[in-house]
């Protein structure tokens, strides 16, 4: 069973809040990625499969196309981060279920690196 961060937790900015879900993700052996967002406002991250499957090395095009397509099946997983009035980031749970495994072997996932300004751009 994957356990989801725990929520009702504040965070000075919105790269904390996404830093420490990435974290805790890290050491279920799943990560997250960017859904939605709106600087200064909210945060939507969601479970993100598509990293997974891309990098596992022993997959070949065909595989790697076949398990890229179950993608579209789509984990529930997902959480919310919104600024708070005092300026802190309020984290909320809105589903902490996955259907599918935990990675085993995570490392290399690009999800690992800080979601810097420009990936930021890239998904808003
Ligand atoms: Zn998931």
């Amino acid at each position: 069973m994957l356990s989801p961060p725990p929520s009702d937790s504040h965070f000075e900015s919105r790269d904390d809040l996404i830093q420490h879900v990435q974290t805790h993700a890290f050491s279920y052996g799943y990560a997250v990625s960017i859904k939605r967002s709106e600087r200064n406002k909210f945060v939507y991250l969601q479970c993100d499969r598509d990293g997974y499957y891309n990098n596992r090395l022993n997959l070949t095009d065909d595989t790697r196309q076949r398990a890229t397509s179950t993608r579209l099946i789509g984990c529930p997983f997902e959480l919310y981060g919104r600024k708070m009035k005092d300026s802190k980031w309020h984290l909320t749970i809105k589903n902490e279920n996955h259907n599918h495994e935990a990675s085993k072997n995570i490392s290399g996932h690009p999800s690992s690196r800080r979601l810097n300004e420009k990936d930021q751009q890239r998904v808003q």
